[in-house]
């Protein structure tokens, strides 16, 4: 935790895309650090769980020790935003994951793993998202989850068309189905940072 005002968010670096999420943090002034030690968790304000293949990711923070100490710290408050594999990470339960798949239990969701099948690998589109403002985001999806049961304290922040839940929020955590980090839209690492900062 930086002495200043600045500040100081890990980003999970097992596994997926973490550089991109660094770089947006940078760009917002943030001292961004890759994770991949569990002393690393004790100097970080909040935490980006990235995406990639939320199985790897999984299994990886497991052998490296890193998944009990990261379920302590978000039982504890340390804010948190997954993207895709990130938001399957962060879940209560995976539906369709991989046999002995766990995730962090820390998100009051039930998060369907590759929702869009093989016919649909990835697509993009535009989503009103209330709790960022206008305009519409541009959201990359990329065998991209669903969230398919929302608890009682999580709150929906995006729907598609269709009314499958692609985004939501619960006090200190965040998560969306979709990349911000590969676009130039990067309004939920502001959106998150707020809350970063709210929580220090
Ligand atoms: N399908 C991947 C998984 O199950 C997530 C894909 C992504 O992060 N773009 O982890």
């Amino acid at each position: 935790m930086a002495g200043n005002d600045t500040l100081t968010v890990g980003v999970l670096a097992l596994q997926g895309d973490f550089r991109e999420h660094l770089a947006v943090l940078r760009g917002f002034g943030a001292d961004a650090v890759p994770v991949r030690r569990p002393e690393e968790l004790d100097s970080i304000d909040g935490i980006v769980i990235p995406g990639g293949e939320s199985t790897v990711i999984d299994k990886l923070s497991r052998i490296f020790g890193l998944a009990e100490p990261l379920k302590r710290a978000l039982a504890e408050g340390l804010p948190a935003y997954g993207t895709c594999a990130g938001l399957i990470m962060l879940s209560a339960r995976i539906v369709d994951g991989i046999a002995g798949q766990e995730s962090l239990g820390a998100l009051d969701i039930d998060v369907r793993r590759n929702a869009f099948g093989s016919q649909t690998e990835s697509f993009e589109v535009d989503l009103e998202v209330p709790a960022i403002g206008e305009p519409p985001l541009h959201a990359v999806f990329i065998r991209a989850p669903v969230v398919e049961r929302v608890g009682d304290g999580v709150k929906t922040l995006a729907t598609l068309r269709d009314g499958r839940v692609v985004a939501v929020e619960q006090g200190n955590l965040l998560g969306t189905s979709f990349h911000p980090e590969m676009t130039d839209d990067h309004r939920f690492h502001r959106y998150f940072l707020d809350k970063v900062r709210a929580a220090r």
